[in-house]
């Protein structure tokens, strides 16, 4: 029987290269993303390469449409092994600016996309009695907060709480609850924060970048694959004996 892999947010960005990392890993992946013109597109694009895969319109703040759309891709695609909680979303906005709606939004989506997807992934890896692997997006924001990212730091600290919490409540069904916290990746998600830094900074957006990357001991920024490499191992047999942790894929940016 094919072993399934869900991956929250797989439209683009991160969650992509993960989905096909995980595919080239030998998983039919669930491509869940709220966006389902993009999700079918990384559905396509995995199909085309031969690989297995189907899209589901998801938000993952929503629950039971979260829980739903994980039971038919287990229906569909087979036995669940891997589950990937990456969705997120982000905003930069100083604290006595902030909107309220934007921030309960972001906890919503962020830090209950992630409980709820905990949750349900727990559920199905009991009921199969066959442990599993659940991987969350966190983030080097969730490991040293930044000025005008209040809502998005405190959403990413909790989530390396909730990777902690799970691991240790979930052990004994020999599931493994780990957590990466990329640094800076070039993705429409990172684009936003530039622009939006750049402006409250009152600098250029290339300014915001160059300042940015003087912080990154490699030099460079992180592709979407170096992150998806690191959740890879996470999900194979030889990351078999981590959990509780959450890694830095940042270049050389934080020193923990
Ligand atoms: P992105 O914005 O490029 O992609 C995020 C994807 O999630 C999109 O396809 C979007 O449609 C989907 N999504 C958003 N809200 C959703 C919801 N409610 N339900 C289902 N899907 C939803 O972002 P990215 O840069 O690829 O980031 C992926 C993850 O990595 C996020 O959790 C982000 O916080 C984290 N991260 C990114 C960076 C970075 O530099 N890009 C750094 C640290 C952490």
């Amino acid at each position: 029987m094919t072993e399934l892999a869900i991956v929250t947010g797989a439209g683009q960005g991160i969650g992509k290269a993960i989905a096909f990392k995980l595919a080239r890993q030998g998983l039919a992946v669930g491509v869940l993303d709220i966006n389902a013109k993009t999700a079918k597109q990384t559905v396509d694009e995995l199909t085309r390469e031969g690989f297995t895969a189907k899209d589901y319109q998801v938000d993952v703040a929503d629950e039971n449409a979260f829980a739903t759309a994980v039971d038919n891709a287990i229906g569909d695609l087979g036995k669940l092994a891997v589950f990937v909680n990456n969705a997120g979303v982000a905003f930069i906005d100083s604290i006595v600016d902030s909107d309220p709606a934007a921030i309960r939004r972001l906890i919503d989506v962020n830090l209950l996309g992630t409980f709820w997807g905990i949750k349900i992934a727990a559920k199905r890896f009991i009921e199969q009695g066959s442990g599993g692997r659940i991987i969350n997006a966190a983030s080097l924001a969730g490991v040293e907060a930044s000025a005008l990212q209040s809502a998005y730091s405190a959403s990413k600290f909790g989530i390396r709480g909730l990777t902690q919490a799970a691991s240790k409540e979930l052990a004994k069904y020999q599931i493994t609850v780990n957590a990466y916290n990329p640094g800076v990746v070039r993705t429409p998600l990172r684009d936003a924060i530039d622009e939006r830094t750049a402006e409250i900074k009152s600098k250029t957006v290339l300014e915001q970048q160059r300042d940015v990357l003087s912080e990154i001991s490699l030099g460079r920024e992180a592709t979407p694959e170096d992150v998806a490499n690191v959740v890879g191992f996470f999900a194979s047999p030889e990351g078999s004996y981590l959990t509780g942790q959450s890694i830095l894929v940042d270049g050389g940016m934080e020193y923990r």
